[in-house]
């Protein structure tokens, strides 16, 4: 049975042009067995028993979004599709601009296709309880320091280190204020929502366990895992 979490809104980002992918195609529309990589995560969040979906992408991708994925594959819930900024930071403002009547937003990837319901409901719950919440995993390898140069500075426990993936999810007013806050200040160089409000919000955000399977798709060879994930699965 589907849970009911009306007063959640999903942020799924597929703007950016993904340049690791060394693809003429963005990354978040390459065919993974026959639909786009987007598909995924969207009819996931879709059937999740969430609000609303915001879909941020890029300006000249909207139509082609509107029509081949979310119309095309009956994607519901789906509230806004409005363009996105130059980094992820600035398409998740513009996700969080376009949200209406959300008391919890969860943001992420449209690049992971393999979020699970049970990640949504348990992100919905703890960012319910906590008001901010960030899906992981502990590390696998030994993570190392280096300089530019090449060498080796400095080696953190291991035990303390984890992977973020997302969803990150919030209570909309603490997540959208420290994003006003951030846009006040010159220097970002963010690279995830935890960050802004770590940064900007001066509340304590809670990790809990992902999915080692809940992998971004970056580079060519991750689209051969993610083949062999659905592999799987099916
Ligand atoms: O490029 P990266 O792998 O960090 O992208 C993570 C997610 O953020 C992807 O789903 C991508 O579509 C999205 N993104 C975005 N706007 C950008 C850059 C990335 O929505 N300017």
């Amino acid at each position: 049975m589907q849970k009911n979490m009306q007063d959640a809104t999903a942020i799924v980002l597929a703007a950016g042009q993904g340049s690791r992918m060394q693809s003429s195609k963005a990354k978040q529309f390459m065919d993974l067995q026959g639909k786009p990589l987007l598909y995924y995560s969207l009819k996931t969040f879709a059937d999740s028993g969430i609000g609303n979906i915001v879909i941020v992408t890029g300006q000249d991708d909207i139509d082609y979004c509107r029509e081949m994925i979310v119309d095309y594959y009956h994607i519901d819930h789906v509230h806004a599709i409005v363009p996105g900024g130059k980094e992820r930071y600035h398409s998740v403002y513009e996700g969080l601009k376009a949200v209406q009547d959300a008391r919890v937003v969860m943001i992420h990837d449209g690049a992971r296709p393999f979020v699970t319901q049970a990640m949504i409901e348990a992100s919905y719950d703890t960012a319910k309880e906590k008001g901010a919440v960030i899906v992981g995993v502990p590390v696998k390898d030994t993570i190392k320091q280096v300089s530019k140069g090449g060498i080796a500075l400095d080696t953190p426990d291991r035990n303390t280190l984890w992977q973020i993936q997302t969803p990150q999810s919030f209570s909309y007013n603490l997540i959208r204020s420290a994003y006003d806050r951030m846009f006040e200040q010159e220097d970002k160089a963010i690279t995830d929502d935890a960050m802004v409000l770590e940064r900007y919000g001066r509340h304590q955000v809670t990790v809990i366990m992902g999915d080692y399977h809940n992998i971004k798709i970056t580079t060519p060879e991750d689209m051969i895992v993610a083949n062999a994930y659905l592999d799987a699965i099916r």
